[in-house]
């Protein structure tokens, strides 16, 4: 029978019937499911399982944790990356050393699970580092308890350096408590509440200095990433999460944005022609990231709102995924939806009666906390699910059925695959068709020219992957298929 997962409306009646059914209708896996007419399906929104231990862990996130960290981090008058290295009291090297004992007492809690370690590198003069400088990011390694997914890896990070005015000034006070204690004090509660439970695959909860000096702690770690070949299917950078209250006066405390990039920053000139050809300047893997934060987060914490950016970052502006970006994992940066300008890198002063200065008086504990609240339901759901789908192609062929293959996932739990589809203007996977525990599917009736189609991979617990966007193979078999995802 046709296992179409979708739902009119948002309301909740309609959502707990269709709850209900999916449980049903999973039961049933993996019988192929016929497809009724295209015209039939075209639903809004979806539905999936709730899993009980994400609403557990998004009770345990409290905003009094969030706020003492961030109050201690600002204690240490300056993070500047290029400040004091072994001074308990004031400086980068405080916060490191504070931050790597917190991350120890979460770590006590997981079981031998979660491993905590200070990366060390001496980072070369550089446009914003006058002279040579130790730099350490502290990382927090919770490691997947499925023998498959072990070295599927999501990484969620803040940067814990600060600023003010001029950028190689040491000395000056800088608090940073939004830029970006708020992103590091998110990543320290995360790990604090998720140390003690299970996930299929591996967690890593990051803080990173030298993003003010160019981006340096997430560049080494990306880049350290990419020569090990770590299959990091996820990262998550938490920058600027700090205030409800723009500059612009607007308060929005139920938004974070959530900014993807369409094109790869690491597409090649051959992936370019097939984008060109095929489209797809939309279904990045990153974008695939935000699509899936957005449906994820906004079922398990339902007052906060996803605002999905179709950029890779603010105008002009950077943050600690694009290292991730340009070797091609896919990530997304997290971002308050209203900035204030006066208290972003800004000498503490006072002046014409406006303070400036990023003062931890500006800070929303509880929306920091609604934020982390956001990342920490996705992070979970991501690393309790299957891996995405690999090798998903449309062979070669004019057709008015669309034709879709793939390669078998090898973890032990699988339940089967889910087609997804949207219109081709639509902003988010409107409808999913529950396919079983098949390698290929065709969806009669609908022709590839007219939706966009993805596939997710499902297990028996009802934990949904990201979705891939399939990429063509070419006529001609003898040569080469071009790549539209990144490995
Ligand atoms: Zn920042």
């Amino acid at each position: 029978m046709p296992v179409v997962q979708s739902c009119v409306s948002r309301s909740l009646s309609c959502c707990v019937l269709l709850s209900l059914l999916v449980g049903t209708l999973q039961a049933q896996m993996p019988a192929p499911a016929k497809p009724s007419s295209a015209r039939a399906r075209r639903t809004e929104g979806t539905v999936a399982v709730r899993n009980p231990q994400i609403g557990r862990i998004i009770s345990e996130i409290d905003a009094r944790n969030i706020e003492s960290t961030i109050r201690k981090l600002v204690s240490f008058g300056t993070r500047s990356t290029l400040s004091e290295q072994n001074n308990p009291n004031r400086g980068i090297g405080a916060a490191r050393d504070w931050l790597y004992a917190e991350f120890q007492k979460a770590a006590v809690q997981s079981g031998g699970r979660m491993t905590v370690e200070k990366q060390t590198f001496e980072q070369p003069k550089a446009t914003r580092v006058p002279q040579p400088t130790m730099l350490t990011n502290v990382v927090a390694t919770l490691k997947g308890t499925q023998p498959e997914s072990v070295n599927r890896v999501y990484v969620v990070s803040g940067h814990y350096d600060s600023m003010c005015n001029n950028p190689t000034d040491a000395k000056c006070d800088a608090p940073g408590a939004n830029d970006d204690a708020s992103g590091t004090a998110a990543v320290l509660e995360m790990a604090r509440v998720m140390a003690k439970y299970k996930f299929h695959a591996t967690i890593i909860f990051m803080t990173v200095p030298g993003e003010e000096q160019g981006l340096l702690g997430a560049t080494h770690f990306a880049e350290d990433a990419k020569k090990n070949n770590m299959d990091i299917e996820a990262m998550f950078t938490n920058d600027i999460i700090g205030s409800s209250l723009g500059g612009n006066g607007v308060r929005e405390a139920h938004t974070v944005r959530v900014f993807s990039e369409g094109v790869p920053s690491n597409e090649t000139q051959a992936e370019a022609m097939t984008r060109r050809s095929v489209g797809g300047e939309n279904d990045s893997p990153s974008r695939q990231l935000a699509r899936f934060i957005k449906d994820t987060s906004e079922r398990y914490v339902p007052l906060m709102k996803v605002w999905m950016i179709y950029r890779r970052d603010r105008y002009g502006r950077g943050g600690d995924h694009q290292p991730f970006l340009e070797r091609g994992y896919a990530a997304v940066r997290f971002t308050e939806p209203n900035e204030d300008y006066h208290h972003q890198h800004q000498n503490v002063r006072v002046e014409n009666g406006i303070q400036y200065g990023d003062l931890p008086q500006f800070d929303d504990f509880n929306y920091i906390a609604n934020v982390a609240r956001v990342n920490a339901a996705s992070l979970a759901a991501l690393a309790l699910s299957p891996a995405r789908p690999k090798n998903v192609v449309f062979p070669s062929g004019l057709a008015n059925d669309t034709v879709m293959k793939w390669d078998a996932n090898k973890e032990a739990d699988m339940a089967g695959y889910e087609i997804v589809w949207r219109d081709t203007t639509a902003a988010t996977w409107t409808n999913s068709l529950l396919v079983g525990n098949v390698l290929t599917y065709t969806m009669k009736g609908m022709s590839k020219d007219n939706y966009f189609f993805g596939v997710r991979a499902v297990d028996k617990e009802g934990n949904k992957s990201q979705v891939t966007y399939p990429r063509p193979l070419p006529r001609n078999p003898a040569s080469r298929p071009p790549q539209t995802a990144p490995p």
